[in-house]
């Protein structure tokens, strides 16, 4: 043995498995034995991520089912990784973010004795609303983590001021931009860039569960409308499987000629595409921290934004969730050069594509 703890790590959805796929290669590359274990919270969509980074898991709970609530997933969760401890049985677990898995995950290590590093802990709304459920499980995870790596300095203060001991939070930057650096690819082809041909394109995707009808709605037909005004741009809309959005966008922009409707994107069709756009409009945490990364601006479909680095660095632009405001936000950045150079050339404050090596730095010290 090198010495090296058994670590697990614990995931379950696509943004999750894209923010820890480079990190397990990172710490294996180094010789600690890591095994993965996937709850498979969102089947096809973590199989795309899983397929992109070349990563197999060594336990897949499958838990995904029709119509299942959180309460259920939240239980059959709970219940799967607790198995995979048993098995496994490392000696820390890692999860990231915020979902149901991360929780069901700490929760499953707590109850074992099993220490848990949080990777990007410290995102902070204090909304339990917005976004939800994700502010409740992301607090969950820090009260029960004892290894914190957050991105930046501000979710390192949100920890501290929590009561979270110093030594024990790491600022890392996030890992998302580590995922890029594997992904986007200069020699990258695809038929909606060749569609898009000379046309601005607009990155769009929506799928938070505070959006769902009305607001869906009024954001879309915002967008129609910014899109309709200027013949000159295009939006590809790749949705969600859950489903929130897809009949608002089906409703709003289906029948819109310079709109493409497309399934999830795996993330090397999704990152390079982002690569080459023109502006991201979003209600996705993920893409907040990396479309930046990739000089891009991004209207933020939310009235509240755990990243509020982004809106003071300049790289995000919080639009709210009415009609008029995302029509105003996207107008601005398609009309107005200098506001949209300014946003396109700030500094990205989630990080510089390293935090993968930092945490593993980190956990070597521990
Ligand atoms: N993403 C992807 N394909 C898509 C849409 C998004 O690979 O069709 C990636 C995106 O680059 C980011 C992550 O998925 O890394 C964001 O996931 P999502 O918006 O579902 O969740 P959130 O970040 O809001 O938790």
């Amino acid at each position: 043995m090198n010495g090296k703890k058994r670590l697990m790590a614990v995931f379950g959805t696509r943004p999750e498995a894209i923010k820890l796929c480079p990190l397990v290669h990172e710490l294996r590359r180094r010789g600690w034995p890591v095994t993965v274990c996937v709850t498979a919270q969102h089947r096809q969509m973590l199989d795309q991520v899983l397929d992109a980074f070349r990563l197999r898991p060594d336990a897949d709970l499958d838990l995904m089912r029709p119509e299942q609530d959180l309460a259920g997933l939240t239980a059959a969760a709970l219940e799967g990784v607790s198995g995979a401890l048993a098995r496994f049985s490392p000696e820390m677990v890692l999860v990231q973010g915020d979902t149901v898995t991360a929780f069901a995950g700490a929760l499953a290590a707590f109850y074992a004795h099993i220490p848990v590093g949080h990777v990007e802990a410290g995102l902070r709304t204090y909304d339990m609303e917005r976004p939800w459920p994700e502010e409740f499980a992301r607090r969950a995870v820090s009260l029960i983590s004892g290894y914190h790596f957050a991105p930046t300095a501000a979710a390192r203060n949100n920890l501290l001021a929590e009561g979270a001991a110093p030594e024990r939070v790491f600022v890392t930057g996030n890992t998302a931009i580590d995922a890029l650096r594997t992904t986007v690819r200069e020699d990258y082809v695809n038929p909606i860039l060749d569609w898009a041909g000379s046309r601005r394109l607009l990155l769009v995707t929506a799928h938070r569960r505070e959006s769902r009808g009305a607001p869906m709605e009024g954001m879309l037909r915002a967008i129609r409308r910014a899109l309709e005004e200027r013949p000159d741009t295009a939006a590809v809309f790749p949705l969600h499987m859950n489903g929130l959005a897809r009949e608002a966008a089906e409703r709003v922009l289906a029948d819109c000629p310079q709109v493409r409707l497309t399934g999830p994107m795996d993330p090397v069709d999704f990152h390079n595409i982002m690569a080459r756009c023109y502006l991201a409009v979003t209600d996705s945490g993920g893409i907040q921290e990396e479309a930046p990364a990739l000089g891009k601006p991004v209207v933020v479909m939310r009235d509240a934004t755990e990243r509020p680095e982004g809106v003071a660095a300049g790289t995000l632009l919080l639009a709210g969730t009415s009609e008029q405001g995302v029509y105003r936000a996207v107008s601005t950045l398609l009309d107005d050069q200098a506001a949209y150079g300014a946003m396109a050339r700030a500094e990205n404050p989630y990080g510089d594509g390293h935090a993968c090596e930092r945490i593993a730095d980190a956990l070597e010290r521990i």
